[in-house]
């Protein structure tokens, strides 16, 4: 898809000679400046005024070394990142990500896109990304502890409740979010709500564990009401089995979806009879095992290895939870194939842009990530505000604005794509609600 304006496409050219080893920044730099031509062709200042390349460039990079010793008194040294990419809106604010994949690439390809996703929850958050190639896979409570602990040595001195609020992501739950609150407190002898999705002992929110999950569905329960369908009667598949996924499933099975399938990095598990979400939790939240384990204890489930083919089971609805670029363009055409009737990406940038023209082309119903899972950030930020209040709200409370901000997010993002001549065109509509807000403050700021 090329970009409709001429100096769009040149910036784009400029990123990619810039930092040519970062494909999925390109990727996501991409789509929104193809979104966004409409909007700076009605809006020229934009460009004149530097806020595009503004845009692109994240206002600081922070890259460190993590020191860290093994149970056997192995000395390991993994690589640490912080992007604080736009503080227009509010202090940054985006998640913490540990896993062997990490690289600048990925973690500014997150942080720009949480520039959008942040601003479309409507509440005063900038945007942030960080993590590390370290992965807490196979490790002992005590070596995630040291790292989590050398991690925050260096990380504390970037961050603070008004500067940049981290949160988890991929290998970073509840665990280490302890971890890492606790030596910010050691280091700087203060308690404020400095990590957000902390443990409710002390000061996280109710409600944050479920929000990204919960906050898909009810985006996409916006979106199927407003084609006159339902996840009601609907067959669902969702990939991944952590954070996301999980919630996911709990929340569509309320709303009276069948979740047949999930999955992990090592393959999935297909259950006719609609997945056992209790057994699902006690073996990844409880046990941290494998999923291929379900089969052993439900034996009429079927495991298959590798995570690709998930799709290839027929449904209504796919909602894929587990990372990036994980549904490709034959993913799609096999869930059109299928009579798939929405996709909704609660993972960050799940489908490949090919998956993407292709489900758009079918007409099938399209839900981007920087719109459908912002629930997890907004409840973030409603965790500042109770911190900042010393207060906490209840689960009811918490979830209901919830549900609010993800139909007030959709309405949004649905207007701006009809306002701009794109009506149904979430993706389009999502970069430009998100982006309008910043642009202006952008604006007022000046050149800075
Ligand atoms: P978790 O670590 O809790 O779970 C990730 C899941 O995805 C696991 O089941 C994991 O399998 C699987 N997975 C990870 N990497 C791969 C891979 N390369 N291939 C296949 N499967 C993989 O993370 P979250 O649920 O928190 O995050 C999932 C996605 O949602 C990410 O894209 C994240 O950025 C996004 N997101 C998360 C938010 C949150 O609040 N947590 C908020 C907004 C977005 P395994 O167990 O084998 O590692």
């Amino acid at each position: 898809m090329s970009i409709q304006n001429e100096y769009l496409n040149g910036l784009m050219e400029r990123i990619i000679q810039r930092d040519p080893n970062e494909p999925e920044f390109h990727q996501a730099a991409r789509e929104v400046l193809t979104s966004l031509a409409p909007v700076c062709n009605a809006r020229p200042e934009l460009i004149r005024e530097g806020v595009m390349d503004c845009l692109v460039e994240p206002e600081r990079t922070i890259k460190f070394r993590v020191p860290w010793e093994d149970d056997q008194g192995n000395i390991h040294v993994n690589r640490g990142y912080r992007i604080q990419f736009n503080s227009a809106i509010g202090p940054y604010k985006g998640g913490l990500r540990f896993h062997p994949s990490v690289n600048e690439s990925i973690i500014k390809f997150l942080g720009f896109e949480q520039t959008f996703k942040n601003s479309l929850t409507g509440l005063p958050i900038g945007s942030g990304k960080g993590g590390s190639d370290f992965d807490p896979k196979g490790k002992s409570d005590s070596e995630v502890m040291r790292f989590c602990q050398s991690f925050m040595n260096e990380l504390f001195k970037y961050i603070g409740p008004d500067t940049d609020v981290p949160a988890g992501d991929i290998g970073v739950g509840a665990r280490e979010i302890g971890y890492l609150f606790g030596q910010y407190k050691r280091l700087c002898n203060e308690f404020t709500g400095v990590l957000t999705g902390k443990g409710l002992s002390y000061g996280g929110s109710l409600a944050r564990k479920e929000a990204t999950g919960y906050g898909l569905c009810y985006f996409t329960d916006n979106m199927l009401s407003d084609a006159g369908r339902s996840f009601d009667g609907a067959t669902v598949i969702i990939s991944g089995s952590g954070n996301v996924a999980t919630y996911a499933c709990e929340k569509a099975t309320q709303l009276g979806g069948k979740v047949v399938a999930m999955s992990d990095s090592n393959g999935y598990v297909y259950d006719k009879e609609g997945i056992d979400l209790a057994l699902i939790k006690q073996i990844k939240e409880v046990e941290r095992k494998r999923i291929k384990e379900y089969v052993q204890r439900k034996p009429s489930a079927q495991y298959f290895e590798g995570c690709s083919k998930i799709w290839t089971i027929p449904c209504h609805i796919a909602l894929p939870c587990a990372t990036q670029n994980e549904l490709n363009g034959e993913a799609a055409k096999a869930l059109i194939a299928n009579g798939c009737f929405a996709v909704a990406e609660g993972a960050n940038m799940p489908c490949t842009p090919e998956a993407v023209e292709a489900i758009q082309e079918a007409g099938v119903l399209f839900a981007p990530a920087k719109a459908a899972n912002a629930g997890g950030v907004a409840v973030s930020a409603l965790e500042m505000s109770q911190n900042s209040m010393r207060f906490s709200w209840s689960f009811e409370e918490v979830d209901s604005r919830l549900k609010t901000i993800m139909t007030d997010l959709y309405h949004n993002a649905s207007n701006a794509a009809t306002q701009y001549g794109m009506p149904g065109n979430l993706v389009a509509g999502a970069n430009i609600s998100g982006f309008l807000k910043i642009a202006d403050s952008m604006l007022a700021y000046g050149l800075v």
